[in-house]
């Protein structure tokens, strides 16, 4: 009898990690990131279905909507040496079905490298051009064409605003 309850928990045990291999939020990059909403181009994450994607190079920010305008702006020291971008940058907004704003990692999960970076479209998905995955920005960042082939979910980063100011940290 005992030996059954203990089967029984195993499989259970089991069964509740199967659900868990994909975390909800990502540790395996680090990431740090802040910006005020009221000053653009970073006003357009509080508009649902308009992400931004932000990459770092050389001490400037690139910025670029999902309009595929792109912007450069230089950091401050400080910002320079406390931002933190995951993998291969963020993709941040507000979905259209949710007022909760998101943060992604802008490197394709699928190929995991920090030079593959996903293209943002004004529909909300993003795409690999390498392995040809596209993935849903409004929900949860799941991947939308499987091929047949299970594809897993954007990198997704721990996100606060408060008092107009949007963090993503972990
Ligand atoms: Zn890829």
């Amino acid at each position: 009898m005992k030996r059954g309850l203990f089967l029984i928990s195993l499989l259970l045990l089991a069964a509740s990690c199967q659900k868990d291999s994909y975390n909800r939020f990502c540790t395996k990059y680090k990431v740090y990131f802040s910006c005020e909403t009221d000053i653009s181009p970073y006003n357009q994450v509080l508009t649902p279905g308009r992400f931004l994607s932000v990459k770092k190079n050389n001490g400037l920010l690139i910025l670029t909507d999902c309009d595929g305008e792109t912007r450069k702006e230089p950091m401050s020291d400080n910002n320079n040496r406390m931002f933190m971008l995951g993998l291969g940058g963020l993709i941040i907004g507000t979905p259209v079905f949710d007022n909760d704003i998101r943060a992604y990692d802008l490197a394709c999960p699928e190929c995991d490298e920090s030079k593959t970076t996903l293209k943002v479209s004004f529909k909300g998905s993003a795409t690999c051009s390498k392995c040809g995955g596209q993935w849903d920005l409004n929900t949860d960042g799941t991947c939308i064409n499987t091929d047949g082939k299970e594809r897993r979910p954007l990198y997704r980063y721990p996100t606060s605003y408060i008092n107009g100011v949007f963090k993503v940290s972990n």
